[in-house]
């Protein structure tokens, strides 16, 4: 079962949240905020040290940037030109420590939600994929 906010508290939740934070972390902690969920940020003994963790609903949301995380099929990811060897071997290792880091979060107990930075920009959709994946918010907790 799963709540999804009504276009008022959508709208609710988009107006509170501070323009100036650019970076992509930044941009959903204050969404995930502004919408009333509570998290920690950079847990220590989860796998990865991820960018937000729910610890009593045990899911973590990670954001991975276009660029260091390949994004595949990602309009805003352009392999570099030069040094494309060196370039496409970090790639491919950044690709590896990403499974390896997920699969030892789903084999502790975590559910994880990865969202890349190309899709911060749509809040709309964003909002919705972090209910969706979170659950419904507890009022008063
Ligand atoms: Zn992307």
């Amino acid at each position: 079962m799963v709540d999804s906010l009504t276009p008022e508290q959508r709208s609710a939740v988009m107006s509170r949240i501070r323009r100036a934070d650019t970076k992509p972390e930044l941009i959903v902690r204050s969404l995930l905020h502004a919408m009333g969920y509570r998290f920690r940020v950079q847990m220590k003994g989860v796998p990865g040290r991820p960018d937000i963790a729910f610890p009593r609903r045990r899911k973590i949301v990670q954001i991975h940037g276009c660029f260091w995380h390949a994004h595949e099929g990602c309009a805003t990811f352009r392999m570099p030109k030069s040094r494309t060897e060196f370039w496409q071997a970090k790639f491919a290792r950044n690709k590896e420590r990403d499974a390896r880091l997920e699969q030892m979060a789903h084999t502790a107990g975590w559910d994880v939600l990865t969202l890349w930075e190309c899709e911060l920009k749509d809040e709309p959709l964003l909002i919705d994929k972090l209910v969706d994946f979170l659950g419904p918010l507890k009022v008063n907790t």
